[in-house]
Order: structure tokens, then sequence, then C-alpha cells
């Protein structure tokens, strides 16, 4: 398969995967909320109008996926950092949900539970659904190297968390325990911040043009190493860009010919795109 054909398909992953999760915050969202009304449970409630506005941001991905994905004039370099942009805001989205947790049960009315029953039904249904997409979105994620289908999966998992600590709230609400249920909030919401605080810290390094990471470098040497025609190696650099990687090589080659030092660095350019997925270009110098 070549190269834009690849490219093509990751797309057509990716948008197929955030259009999932769009279903799956729908789905969480009417189950809670009207689970939570009908149980009294304010934890549930509260939890339904959370994934309320994990669906909008859900469908910010979505519309992240789409943008990159356009070429443009004006962006010769593509679009790609939107999905970064998008993690950006997510891990914002993340911040706030694990306040917005921490805020109902610290300060939230507590009200009696009417029907232990549904509530347990329905965040077993949440704790299920959280857990399997969350695995399944992160892996999918990493094979399309995708940031913002990865912070999406990391929010995932933090709902699951969230779901565990309703349901401990719904219990320690239905039995009136009180302090056991806000011990379990302050740790869900220390593990809500970690992973907003990861993919806030991965965002800003790609927006910034940090380096390529140490394993592409030594990739590319790999590669090169195997060219009889490279007299030296005098850098290699690169930066991400969403999913895809730029990379900047200057190499010394063993021929005065000019257009056979083309001819090598093309080859070159094409031996790494083969071998090393999400490269979107490589620049050779060479002298
Ligand atoms: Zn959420």
């Amino acid at each position: 398969m070549n190269a834009q054909a690849t490219k093509n398909l990751n797309f057509k992953e990716k948008k197929k995967i955030s259009l999932y999760s769009i279903g799956v915050n729908l789905t969480l969202s009417l189950i809670k909320i009207a689970g939570g009304i009908i149980s009294g449970s304010a934890a549930l409630l509260a939890d339904g109008v959370h994934s309320l506005s994990d669906l909008a941001a859900s469908a910010s991905v979505y519309a992240g996926i789409i943008i990159s994905n356009k070429k443009s004039k004006s962006f010769p370099f593509g679009l790609y950092k939107v999905e970064n942009l998008v993690a950006l805001v997510s891990a914002f989205a993340i911040f706030f949900a694990g306040y917005e947790i921490a805020k109902d049960v610290f300060f939230g009315e507590a009200s009696p539970i009417k029907d232990l029953r549904i509530a347990l039904i329905v965040i077993g249904l949440t704790v299920l659904i959280t857990y399997f997409y969350a695995r399944y979105e992160k892996k999918m994620a990493e094979k399309l190297n995708s940031p913002s289908l990865k912070a999406d999966a990391e929010h995932i998992k933090a709902d699951f968390y969230t779901a565990l600590v309703v349901l401990a709230g719904i219990l320690f609400q239905y039995f009136g325990v009180v302090w056991g249920e806000k011990i379990a909030v302050l740790v869900v919401v220390f593990f809500i911040f970690h992973s907003g605080f990861d993919i806030l810290k991965e965002a800003v390094k790609v927006l910034l043009d940090a380096s390529v990471d140490h394993e592409t470098i030594d990739k590319v040497k790999n590669i090169l190493k195997d060219n009889p025609e490279i007299e030296k190696i005098n850098y290699i650099t690169g930066r991400n860009s969403g999913s895809y990687k730029f990379l900047q090589l200057d190499v010394d080659l063993k021929t005065d010919s000019l257009s056979e030092a083309h001819h090598i660095a093309h080859e070159i350019e094409q031996k790494i795109k083969k071998e090393m997925p999400f490269v979107e270009k490589v620049i050779v110098h060479y002298e």
C-alpha cells in the first residue's frame, strides 16, 4: 500500500473511532440523566450532565480530525497540529471534569436515594462501557498515532474512575456514610488531574516543535547505516505534527555528482517513509 492510501485509511479509522466516542458519550448522558432522575441520585444526575459536556468534547475531537486532514495553500505544512490543539483543549476539559466531581461531592446537597436498583444498574453499565471503551480507544489511538484520540481515551478512563466514585457515592449515600465518599473522590480527582497534565504536556511540546523522540532518531540512524553511499551523518532532527512526523537530515555523501546525490537523497527519503509509519516528509541535505 502506498503512503497516501495508508493515510486515507488512517483518516477513515480515526473518523470512525471518534464517531464511536460520540455514541458512547451520548449513551452515557442519556442513561445517567434518566437513571439519576428516576433513582433520585444527585451524584448520578451530576455525572450525567458531565457526560453531556463530554459529548461536546468528543464532537470537537471529530471536528479536529476532519480539519487536520484538510489540504490548504495557506497551511503548506498541513493542519495536522489541529489534533494537538484539540488534545490541549481536552486536557482542560479533563481538569474541569475533575473540578466538577470534587465540587459536587464536597459542596453538593445530599438527597436520599429512592431507587437503589436503578442507580446501581446505570452505574454498573457505565463502569463496563467506560472500562472497555477506554481500553479499545487507547489501543487504536496508539496504532493510529493520534494525539486527540489518545486524549479522548484518557478522558474516558477518567470517566471510568469517576463512575467508580459515583458508585461509592451512591452506596455511601444509601447507607448514610459521608466521609468514605469524600476520600474516594480525592483519590479519583488526583488521577484525573494527572492524566490531564500528561496530555497538556504532550500537546504543548508538539505545538512548540519539540524534537522527535530518541526512538525515531535511532530508527533513522539504522536505516542510514545500511546505505554505502553515506560518508557521514551530520545531524538528524525532526518535529511532530498531529499524527505525523517531519524529519530533516544532513549527510555527507561519497559522490561529487549532483544528480547522483539527488538520486541518493530521494532513495533515502523513500526508504525512511516506507519503513517508518507516520513520517510525512523527509528533507535531506547533502554535501
Ligand atoms: Zn468526562
